[in-house]
């Protein structure tokens, strides 16, 4: 067990700051106040980040850390701060950490009993949720999905029975096959697109995955999908059936030793659909 007393102690710390997700005005007076204060921001494209940094005449030393070098440079971040300089790590937007570089710099500082102080502020997901309109409570973030459209329908189908509602980030390149996958996997689902937020095109789209396939052309920019969760779960099974015939669908039902009656039902209520229909492809 560990416990941190975040403000007991003089000694330097690892701050993890928020920054705007698009307008500069949404930063915390606090935020400001420690980026000052630093010795050193790591930040991961330095010319976006002095952009900011300028905005607010702050003149702290800028050093870049990314996703792929983070294991590298979390090392050099830890002595710094073990040499007694404070160290803020930020992002190009948001909160670091989500979906963006500095959770392997936290966990490692933690284990070396260095205080992690977070500045809380905007983050794009959460900012999404609230106001999707989609209940907040529980939600799933899943971060970005895959860049492989096979691999992300894969982790969209794992995520059908989830009850909560699901946040993922996409980007303009995907987000036309990632509504066709949501088409083909949740026809029915309620679904906030939110994109540009906090910029001059801000703007939310809210319907189902085909009415915001129709308009798909002209979404541009960052943007969040937020989905509403499974109100009623099926079994991960029932799943792999429905992507079954109807016909092998109720074979498996048979092979597995139920009557030709309640295999008509079963199937039927897996699909959503009458046991007529079951039964006008199955009858011999
Ligand atoms: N750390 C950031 C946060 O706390 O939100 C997220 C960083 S992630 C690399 C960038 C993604 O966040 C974008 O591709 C987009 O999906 C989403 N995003 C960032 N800014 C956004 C905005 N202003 N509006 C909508 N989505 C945004």
């Amino acid at each position: 067990m560990k416990r941190q007393k975040s403000f007991e102690k003089e000694n330097a710390k690892l701050y993890l700051v928020a920054t705007p997700i698009g307008n500069l005005e949404d930063i915390t007076f606090r935020a400001v106040k420690t980026l000052n204060s630093v010795d050193i921001i790591y930040c991961e494209d330095t010319r976006t980040s002095r952009k900011l940094l300028d905005h607010y005449k702050i003149n702290t030393k800028l050093k870049s850390v990314h996703l792929f070098n983070e294991n590298e440079i979390s090392q050099e971040i830890i002595r710094t701060v073990k040499e007694g300089l404070n160290v803020a790590i930020i992002s190009d937007a948001g909160m670091p950490v989500i979906s963006d570089p500095g959770w392997i710099v936290t966990k490692e500082a933690i284990e070396q009993d260095i205080d992690i102080i977070v500045v809380p502020g905007a983050s794009a997901g959460i900012s999404a949720l609230i106001a999707s309109g989609i209940t907040a409570h529980p939600f799933y973030f899943a971060g970005f999905l895959n860049s492989k459209s096979s691999k992300r329908r894969q982790e969209l189908k794992e995520l059908y029975n989830r009850e909560e509602t699901i946040v993922f980030y996409e980007s303009p390149h995907r987000i036309e096959e990632t509504l066709k996958i949501l088409v083909d996997i949740y026809p029915n689902r309620k679904i906030t697109l939110a994109r540009e937020l906090t910029k001059l095109h801000e703007e939310y789209i809210r319907g189902t995955a085909i009415e915001i396939l129709e308009v798909v052309d002209s979404i541009k920019g960052e943007m969040v999908v937020i989905m509403e969760g499974n109100s009623n779960p099926i079994e991960e099974h029932i799943i792999e059936l429905n992507e079954l015939t109807i016909e092998e669908h109720y074979k498996h039902y048979i092979d597995s030793g139920i009557d030709h009656k309640e295999a008509l039902k079963k199937v039927a209520n897996d699909r959503h659909i009458s046991k007529k229909e079951v039964y006008e492809k199955v009858k011999k």
